[in-house]
Parts: structure tokens; sequence; C-alpha cells
């Protein structure tokens, strides 16, 4: 049974009913996922309305101090800011990168604002396939924009640009060397790139934003028939903010009217379900009683080089009674 009142309360623009239902289907109990898909089945019809934003940046890049800016000067022209955050450290060692305690203080205590430290424990997978529910849980209680923040560790930056219809990445000044370094595939994803701290040195600002563009003019062909922006900014003096969001909005309008936002979302929900589909069978296929009996002894003689890996995997899928 679905529970109507929660669904009323979150509709109605309550946000403890909101934090109910996000730990809802944050949870991970047998008992408690069914009642969240009947949750998510429930507010469907009011889901997606939002424009879901991602933003990355190593640790000290100013990600949390942007966001608490830009969603205080979103929240004065009318909108409704969810954020919500993806941090691959608080899943596998229990630390948080992204320091969940004491950010946004001032944004979190707007009515019009809801932020959602990173749900704790899970794979990266079972995480970011939480915060897909919780955007939709979000969208249900009447956010028009939804950022989900991760940081520029591990897969987290393509599970979040797979979840959000543009993806933004915070850089420092100073990211001549870090450029070369950089992972080529986070410039890649990124659809507009801030450099913050602008205020700390004007000149490495400009030599950096030029560095980016020129870079991102090789790897990424234009888009929309425009070049992916990269844009100056201070989050602590609030400068470059609303040019940031004349970007997002010419960007998003670009995108909606060549059919590429609609594309894009759809996109994500097709291998969003081919995701769900390869985890579900592998949860069945390990839960195999004969199958649990022999992998972790044909485990091992994989791993030590006496059994070959594709007659192991053979074995093991013969097993679970899957044949070719
Ligand atoms: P996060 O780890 O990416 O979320 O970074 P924070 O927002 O916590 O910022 C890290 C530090 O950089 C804090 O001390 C901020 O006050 C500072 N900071 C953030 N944005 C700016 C900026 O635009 N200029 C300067 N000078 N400092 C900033």
């Amino acid at each position: 049974m679905v529970d109507a009142a929660l669904v009323e309360a979150l509709r109605s623009g309550d946000r403890r009913a909101l934090a109910k239902a996000i730990t809802l289907v944050e949870s991970s109990l047998p008992e408690h996922r069914q009642r969240a898909q009947l949750l998510i089945d429930a507010l469907l019809p009011h889901a997606g309305k939002s424009l879901r934003v991602g933003i990355t940046g190593v640790p000290g890049v100013g990600k949390s101090s942007f966001i608490e800016a830009l969603g205080l000067e979103l929240i004065a022209s009318g909108h409704r800011v969810a954020v919500l955050a993806v941090d691959p450290s608080s899943s596998l060692s229990g630390g948080s990168l992204l320091g969940d305690k004491t950010r946004m203080e001032e944004l979190s205590r707007r009515a019009e604002a809801f932020i959602r430290p990173s749900p704790t424990g899970g794979t990266l997978g079972g995480v970011s396939g939480r915060t897909r529910e919780a955007i939709l849980v979000c969208e249900a209680a009447g956010y028009d924009l939804v950022i989900v923040e991760t940081v520029g560790v591990g897969q987290s930056e393509t599970a979040v640009a797979n979840m959000t219809d543009l993806f933004v990445l915070l850089q420092l000044p100073n990211a001549g060397d870090e450029l070369q370094a950089m992972k080529k595939g986070i410039v890649e994803l990124a659809d507009i790139v801030v450099v913050n701290k602008s205020d700390l040195d004007a000149r490495a600002t400009e030599r950096t934003c030029s560095q980016f563009a020129a870079a991102l003019s090789l790897l990424r062909p234009p888009a929309h028939g425009r070049s992916t922006p990269v844009l100056a900014a201070s989050a602590t003096r609030g400068e470059g903010l609303a040019e940031f969001w004349l970007a997002v909005e010419a960007l998003r309008a670009a995108m909606v009217a060549s059919g590429e936002f609609a594309a894009r979302r759809r996109r994500q929900a097709l291998a969003w379900m081919w995701e769900l589909i390869a985890s579900g069978l592998d949860l069945r296929f390990r839960a195999q009683p004969q199958v649990r009996a022999r992998l972790p002894q044909l485990a091992a003689a994989v791993e030590a080089g006496s059994i070959d890996a594709a007659a192991a995997a053979r074995q093991l899928l013969d097993l679970a009674g899957v044949r070719d």
C-alpha cells in the first residue's frame, strides 16, 4: 500500500515528508524497497519537470560555496532548489570527501531549498540508483532545479553525468599543469566549465579559461552550434554566478530546441534499465546454491592460473542453468 499521507505531504511542500521519502528510497531493507517502489510509482506522474544539473570538482575547489551562492540567488528569483550528493568515499570507506555536516548552512535554512547529504553504505552503483530515485522524489515535491554534486574521484562523475541534463566541471585558476594530467574522460563529460576562485588570481584565471577553451575545442566538437562555455567565477564574492546561470539557460534552450534534451533523458532511461537488469541478473546468479558452492573454489583457481577464466565462467553459467 502506498503511503497516501506521505505523498500528499510531500506534494504540498513539506520538507520533512520529503526527507522521509528519500530515506525510504535510500533504504536497502527488502521491506522498504517494496514500499519505495510503490512510492516512486505514485510520484512518477509528477516527476521529470526539473532541470537536473551535475556539478563536480576536486575537494576544496568550492563546490559547496558555489552551489550555496547560486542557490540563494536562484531562490531570490523564485526557484526551488534541491541539492543531492553522490560521494563515492562515503560508500566505500565510511568517510566523506564532501564533508556533509557543515556545508551550505545558509541555503539549508531556507524553506525553498532542500539539501541532502550523500547516502552511505552500499556500492557506488547502489548509491547512484538511490540518487536517481531521490531526484524523482525532489521533482514531485516541486523543486525545479535539482543539483547533484560529486567529487572528482572514481566513477562517480560518469554516474552523475548519466543522471543529469547538464554536467558542470569546477576548476581552480592554477589548473595549467593539472590540465595536462587531467582525466580526459571528465573534461569530455563537461557541458560547462567554471574556473572558480577568480578573485585569487585574475591573470591565472584568464589563462586557465583560455587553456580550457582550447583543450575543449579539441576534445569536444561544438554541440548545438556552440562550443563548451568556459566561465570565470568567484563563489565567495558572488561573481560570475549570473553569467553561469545565463549559460545554463542558453544551453538548456538550445538542447530543448534541437531535441537533444529529451533524447538525452531517453538514452539515460534506457541505459539505466540495462544497468538494473545487469545488476539483477548478477545478484540472482550469485545467489544460486550451486554457484555459491563452486564459486570460491573456481575463482581461486582462476586467480592461481590453474584454470582458464573462460572455462570457469562456462562451468558457473552451466551450473546456473545459463547456456548459449
Ligand atoms: P568543496 O570541497 O569543493 O565543496 O569546496 P568548499 O566550497 O568547501 O570551499 C573550499 C574552500 O575554498 C573554503 O574555504 C571556501 O571558503 C573557499 N572558496 C570557495 N570559493 C571561493 C572563491 O571563489 N574564492 C576564494 N578566495 N575562496 C573560495
